[in-house]
């Protein structure tokens, strides 16, 4: 139904735009109009509304995959081919935007909402009504998928791969979602609700309690300084997160500028966002700007990366910003604009190899000298497990690490980190990936490099002290959790923490790596209660 309204508000549009126009533009509008109507992309969307995706997911899905089918036909009729491909994505993303809006209005949400989805795209999670929302389930995904990383930015429990069967439950229905125990209680009773309150109330004093320590620095009791940055898409979370606490930008992930558009932001747009986040910061507060990070779950609809068996194998990362110079270029150039608003550090996603480093690394010195940008700090996400294995090597030629925990756990156990079914066993905890992490900081030790971890991990309160014992030094976390961070690392010490993270290194499973560390917060807890 709503697919079906979109499409007619789509095309009362265009009608009402042919009117305004000359000849030729009615023309292209026109093949526009006939889009709405072909048969073969409405069966593409309405295969996935069947498949129980939401309609703008669907739709994004059969318009954007309907244009590369035609764009990589082969024969004579290639140009007029692309060009209808571009009209598919043109009005592909018209409908789109009505259905955006339309699911938004369709929804209203009542207070205190909890949603409940087959799965949501990062855009229909980012376009909800956060003050209405207390939080959502999806029946698909696992914990570090993007919705669930957005979710954690609004500081709103989700689930991911709940019950199919909660999809049932009818509008209105009184549920718990216990975000930290992973459960939806659909059939609460008196007492779980009360109990459930009383939650609510302990977590909200507690987090007031945090909030007021916040702007101090973190430094457990032992003396150890660990820098609590955010991650951060935008100015206006950049300033949120200053507000909170965070030291400064520890991940600007510069995708979201490059999403949700039919073409590239121009220079001078990108420079105008990147100065914005710098100048929320100041020249005294680090800013670790990451080079565009798009293929594999990240698609961009104007970006020709051709269909791939294995898209998380494929061109992803800096392999698009290899694959396409010129973009890498620009977006080298804008950023390299704000240097000296912040303490300017530029970081390449998804190194795999050293090659890839070095070019990556020559392509930005040749746009710098062209520039009078000073020399920034120049590092690499470890989040693919040759890097991890290679750090010595790579500390060499770097001036620092982030670790991508999400990609790299799902590089590490290959696990895809959206799979329906895998996703939930793509666990961070796992000793494997605890100890890719432990090889990453032993290799930048050696040469005097500094470790960050910018993945999911960094804000799980669980495996922060081992991420602190293995010598990570940085915590670049979603905004809400900032204080809570803080709060932790000042009640451990390094040698508990050292002690800890040898003890779990050796570890078989996640589920024993999980019971240790959950132990060790309890004994942390009861301090904390001692000690405010
Ligand atoms: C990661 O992979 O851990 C990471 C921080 O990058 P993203 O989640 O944006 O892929
Ligand atoms: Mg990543």
């Amino acid at each position: 139904m709503l697919l079906k309204a979109a499409l007619q508000e789509s095309s009362a549009q265009i009608d009402a735009l042919m009117t305004d126009l000359g000849k030729t533009e009615s023309k292209i509008l026109s093949t526009h109009q006939e889009l709405l109507e072909d048969p073969d992309l409405l069966k593409l969307a309405a295969d996935g509304i069947e498949q129980r995706k939401s309609a703008g997911f669907a739709w994004r899905a059969a318009f954007l995959q309907y244009a590369t089918q035609l764009e990589s036909l082969q024969g004579n009729h290639n140009a007029m081919l692309r060009e209808r491909g571009t009209d598919i994505r043109d009005v592909g993303h018209r409908v789109l935007g009505q259905l955006v809006e339309g699911i938004q209005s369709s929804f209203e949400l009542p207070d205190g909402a909890i949603l409940i989805a087959p799965e949501l795209s990062p855009s229909d999670t980012a376009s909800f009504d956060r003050s209405k929302l207390l939080g959502f389930c999806t029946t698909t995904g696992g914990p570090t998928s993007h919705v669930a990383i957005l979710a954690k930015s609004f500081g709103i429990p989700a689930l991911c791969n709940v019950d199919e069967s909660a999809l049932n439950l009818a509008d209105g229905t009184l549920v718990v979602l216990d975000g930290t125990n992973g459960i939806l209680n659909s059939q609460p009773t008196s007492a779980d609700i009360e109990r459930a309150q009383a939650d609510i109330s302990e977590i909200n004093t507690r987090d007031q309690q945090y909030r007021l320590n916040a702007k101090t620095l973190a430094v457990t009791q032992d003396g150890r300084r660990i820098e609590v940055v955010a991650n951060v898409r935008n100015a206006q979370e950049a300033t949120e997160g200053i507000a909170n606490g965070a030291e400064g930008v520890g991940l600007l992930r510069s995708e979201f500028l490059f999403d949700n558009r039919d073409s590239t932001p121009s220079e001078d747009e990108q420079a105008d966002a990147y100065a914005a986040v710098a100048k929320a910061l100041g020249p005294e507060r680090p800013l670790v700007i990451r080079t565009l990070d798009v293929g594999g779950d990240k698609p961009l609809s104007y970006l020709p990366i051709p269909k791939e068996e294995n898209p998380f194998l494929g061109l992803r990362g800096v392999r698009v910003s290899l694959d396409q110079p010129a973009i890498f270029r620009t977006q080298l150039r804008a950023i390299l604009c704000c240097a000296g608003l912040a303490k300017l550090h530029i970081m390449f996603p998804m190194i795999a190899t050293l090659e890839e480093l070095r070019e990556a690394k020559l392509i930005l010195a040749e746009e710098r000298s062209k520039t009078n940008a000073p020399n920034v700090q120049v590092g690499l996400m470890i989040e693919v497990p040759s890097a991890a294995v290679l750090s010595e090597q790579f500390a060499k030629e770097a001036d620092f690490f982030s670790i991508g925990t999400n990609d790299l756990t799902q590089y590490t156990l290959a696990m895809d980190r959206g799979h329906p079914k895998l996703a939930q066993k793509a666990d961070g905890l796992h000793p494997a990936v605890l100890k890719m992490i432990a090889m990453t900081c032993e290799g930048a030790l050696k040469h005097g490099k500094w470790v960050g971890v910018c993945g999911g991990l960094a804000s799980d309160l669980l495996v922060i002290p081992v991420l602190i014992g293995l010598g990570v030094v940085e915590l670049s976390v979603s905004v809400p959790a900032i204080p809570a961070v803080k709060a932790l690392v000042r009640r451990l010490s390094l040698p508990e923490c050292k002690v800890l993270a040898q003890e779990v290194i050796q570890m078989g499973t996640a589920a024993e790596v999980r019971a240790k560390l959950t132990a060790f917060a309890n004994t942390k807890e009861e301090k904390n209660h001692a000690h405010p």
